[in-house]
């Protein structure tokens, strides 16, 4: 077994052998390279202490010396070096009270979470497996190393590190793990909102974000996510669904792209169907106003799980507009992508888009024609260069009050008007034509 080891990391590990002590690549790496990708990271585990290991390289940094980790710095890059290490006792299921350096390999290795990720590689020793990893490895199993049940109950954000794994690289959860953490699922509520942020979004942009679904039959997301619980029993008799809200979530997820805003505004794009629910008199189920309510709880949902303002809003402002109606032409288009804004629109067709491939076949061809055009028209409008936006209006609020008008809130809303009278006819936005439309009043 040899795994090509990039020079920067082969240079760590003689450097501290050379100085008499062990080193290994470990964990990810070591997984990744099994799989033939390339690994985001390498990471290096020792038998040198901190203070050893700072001595021996020119630019080092603290990143966790109270855990034994010290970052070399190499040119522009950071490796993590970290001295082989026992777990103490775990406080609260998050941290343990106390680590213990060791000078033995296998300790470290039994410390870690999974057997794919509790192997370490050199070029003298090869692959050291001792939890036979690399069989899990070509079997697709996430496995804990040795006991399940203490494993999660040390330390619970292990947990939903188990189902993004297996999401990211299409495993399936070996029988005892899937039992312990159907039994400590609770635990998670010890974790931080940002560390199951940090994994929610690692599962939804993966390739298989429907194993969200594995997450809700072990009651994972009952703890963190139970408004999706209640789509997974919210059904949809409707002749343009013909899956429950859950299960059309998770389909209309794998339609679009690994984006982690089109993947977080599939998730959410539904949310509010529980309680927009209503029968007609034909027992058909309709959720008017879904969009708004939907975009409301996304809304909140992402604040409470910490993410920062840029993807709560883009993800705020796709679901709410996700239900749209756009007629096919390019009037109407100009007037959804003004509301939309022009950042936003294209992501609205390909929300669209994953949406109707989640729905029944009922008039999917329609539906699938209707999309085109408003791609197709959309992208001639973009072409033409036509206004879409105040920023591009031929006339500013500077100019108004040139023209006489008294600055105050009633500008803005003259220049809203002069927009929609743009947005009718393109050819209305010069100077001469916006300035000779103002109101009378003025
Ligand atoms: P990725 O970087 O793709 O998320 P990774 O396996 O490298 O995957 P890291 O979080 O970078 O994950 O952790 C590096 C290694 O540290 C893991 O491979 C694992 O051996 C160990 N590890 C990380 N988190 C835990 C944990 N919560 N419990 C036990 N071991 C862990
Ligand atoms: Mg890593």
């Amino acid at each position: 077994m040899i795994i090509q080891l990039p020079e920067d990391v082969r240079f760590i590990i003689h450097t501290l052998q050379d100085a008499g002590h062990e080193a290994y690549a470990v964990g990810g790496c070591v997984r990744d390279s099994l799989l033939s990708r390339t690994p985001d990271d390498w990471d290096i585990t020792t038998s040198a202490r901190p203070e050893e290991t700072k001595a021996l390289f020119r630019r080092t940094i603290d990143t966790g010396i109270q855990h034994g980790t010290v970052t070399v710095m190499l040119k522009k890059n950071g490796y993590e070096v970290t001295t082989y290490r026992v777990d103490g006792e775990y406080e609260d299921g998050r941290h343990p009270k106390e680590v213990i350096f060791t000078a033995n390999l296998i300790e470290d290795l039994k410390r870690r979470d999974f057997t794919i990720n509790a192997m370490a590689y050199n070029e003298e020793s090869g692959l050291v497996d001792a939890f036979s990893g690399k069989k899990d490895l070509e079997e697709g199993i996430i496995r804990c190393v040795g006991d399940a049940d203490e494993r999660f109950t040390e330390d619970a954000l292990r947990i939903m590190r188990a189902v993004r794994f297996s999401a990211q690289l299409g495993f399936f959860m070996e029988e005892k793990t899937k039992t312990a953490i159907r039994g400590h699922a609770e635990n998670l509520r010890k974790v931080s909102a940002e560390r199951i942020q940090t994994e929610l979004t690692k599962l939804v942009t993966s390739p298989h974000p429907e194993y969200l679904r594995s997450a809700w039959e072990t009651g994972i997301t009952a703890v963190f996510l139970p408004e999706f619980d209640r789509l997974m029993c919210t059904p949809q008799k409707n002749p343009h669904h013909c899956l429950n809200v859950g299960e059309h979530t998770l389909r209309a997820m794998q339609a679009v792209r690994p984006d982690k805003i089109l993947r977080l505004a599939m998730l959410f794009h539904d949310f509010g169907k529980p309680d927009c629910a209503s029968a007609d008199e034909n027992g058909t189920d309709h959720f008017h106003g879904h969009g708004a309510v939907s975009s409301k709880m996304a809304e909140e949902i992402l604040k409470r799980l910490r993410y920062d303002n840029d993807t709560i809003d883009r993800v705020r402002e796709l679901v709410y507009w996700h239900d749209m109606e756009i007629l096919p032409e390019k009037r109407a288009v100009r007037r959804a992508a003004s509301k939309v804004g022009k950042e936003l629109f294209p992501l609205l067709l390909e929300v669209k888009q994953a949406d109707l491939a989640a729905q029944s076949d009922y008039q999917r061809p329609q539906k699938e024609e209707w999309l085109r055009s408003l791609h197709d028209i959309y992208e001639q409008i973009q072409e033409e260069g036509d206004c879409l936006s105040l920023k591009d209006l031929a006339v500013t609020g500077r100019d108004l009050i040139a023209a006489g008008m008294k600055p105050g809130p009633q500008l803005g809303q003259t220049l809203q008007n002069l927009l929609q009278l743009v947005l009718e006819d393109p050819s209305r936005n010069s100077k001469e034509y916006l300035l000779s439309n103002l109101p009378k009043e003025t």
